[in-house]
């Protein structure tokens, strides 16, 4: 009985009224209300990317919207710079490579961000773009992306710069326009608020000038553009995910946005205060760095993350997120992005507390209390 606890970060748990939205008959989607919709959304999508240009719409998951970042902008061969930052850089770099790109990876220890001093060495002349994660959600830690753009921009570098937000688009500030992004990639089902099933890619100018010659058909960005102009798409859109789109961006227009990420801030400072409260360790290793949609906890040696996230779903039916590639067993990671409030995210810390402690992993006395009294005095 009560509610499942969703606290992975993404999906994330859905609000009612978006659900709801969602719950209305689907439409023509050839017709004119379809037009007066999309057109209407495809205007509000900018402010969350804070773009004037462009943003695409694709039914499909995140990684979808990766492989559209790179085959309408690169073209065979073509050297990219990545940066290791955790598994899912790594996975966006495993796709670039099978596109047939040259994936020049900078190394990195899985609790730092993508290093802007490692940039320049990487910036021989044939590098066509640099590929950055801003919120590496397998490890909660943020990159520092209007570094990276500095760092290009003193080597006077015309490489693109492609940033995967899909992780912190709404719930940690992200300036597609002011940062100079060229491809900004994000998807529905994590800040949004959304269910999974739609991908996004804001696009530059100077990116829509640059056309790669990768072969592209479903992704390519030109024809989406051309219908979207009169309020269509070229294929059958998700106009149910629409409604819930257009839904969950009146909700953070309602909020603020800057309210939207001091809310995010204030819940991930919560949170670690939490774990060192518990004597635990927080994977992000730099201070400038931490994620506020996410918290990856470290376990202590001898310690199986799995058997405690399984003890806590069991017990107290809330779900954390698992341990992503050479994390496995090590992290568990608690998601406190979208939807989510004080009460939700002392319930969290609860479940979390009482499931360490039942699990028989040490921790010391009043990790969630800490996190309480930080919520108490930081409104
Ligand atoms: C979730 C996530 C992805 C993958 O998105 P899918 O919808 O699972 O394809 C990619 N990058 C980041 C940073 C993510 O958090």
């Amino acid at each position: 009985m009560g509610r499942h606890f969703l606290q992975i970060p993404g999906p994330t748990n859905v609000p009612d009224r978006v659900l709801r939205a969602i719950a209305q008959p689907t439409i023509d989607h050839r017709g004119p209300a379809f037009a007066r919709l999309a057109s209407e959304l495809l205007e509000r999508l900018k402010t969350v990317f804070k773009t004037a240009g462009p943003v695409v719409v694709y039914p499909s998951s995140g990684t979808g919207a990766w492989e559209a970042a790179l085959v309408n902008t690169l073209s065979p061969g073509d050297r990219v710079v990545a940066f290791e930052t955790g598994h899912f850089s790594s996975l966006w770099c495993e796709l670039a490579t099978r596109l047939g790109l040259v994936v020049d990876v900078v190394p990195g220890d899985w609790r730092h961000g993508a290093d802007p001093d490692a940039l320049a060495g990487r910036l021989t002349p044939d590098v066509a773009a640099v590929m950055v994660v801003h919120n590496e959600t397998s490890t909660g830690v943020r990159s520092r992306v209007p570094e990276i753009r500095a760092a290009l921009d003193r080597a006077g570098h015309p490489a693109l710069l492609l940033v995967d937000t899909i992780s912190s688009l709404g719930s940690m500030d992200h300036r597609h326009d002011e940062w100079g992004v060229d491809v900004t990639v994000g998807c529905s089902q994590k800040g949004l608020m959304l269910p999974p099933g739609m991908g996004f890619n804001a696009v530059s100018a100077k990116a829509l000038a640059h056309r790669g010659r990768l072969p592209r058909s479903y992704w390519d960005w030109e024809p989406i553009i051309a219908a979207n102009r009169q309020g269509f798409f070229p294929y059958t859109p998700p106009t149910n995910l629409l409604y819930g789109l257009r839904e969950a961006l009146i909700m953070l227009e309602e909020e603020g946005l800057d309210a939207v990420f001091a809310r995010h801030d204030r819940h991930a400072e919560a949170t670690r205060r939490a774990v060192h409260g518990w004597g635990l360790e927080v994977l992000c290793a730099d201070e400038r760095e931490h994620s506020s949609s996410l918290t990856a906890v470290l376990m202590p040696d001898g310690h199986d993350a799995d058997a405690v996230r399984r003890l806590i779903l069991e017990r107290y039916d809330m779900s954390l997120g698992t341990g992503l590639g050479r994390l496995a067993g090590k992290v568990f990671r608690i998601g406190h992005l979208g939807h989510f409030n004080d009460l939700m995210l002392a319930g969290t810390l609860s479940g979390v507390e009482m499931g360490l402690s039942a699990a028989g992993v040490p921790i010391k006395e009043g990790g969630a209390r800490a996190a309480l009294a930080y919520l108490e005095g930081a409104r």
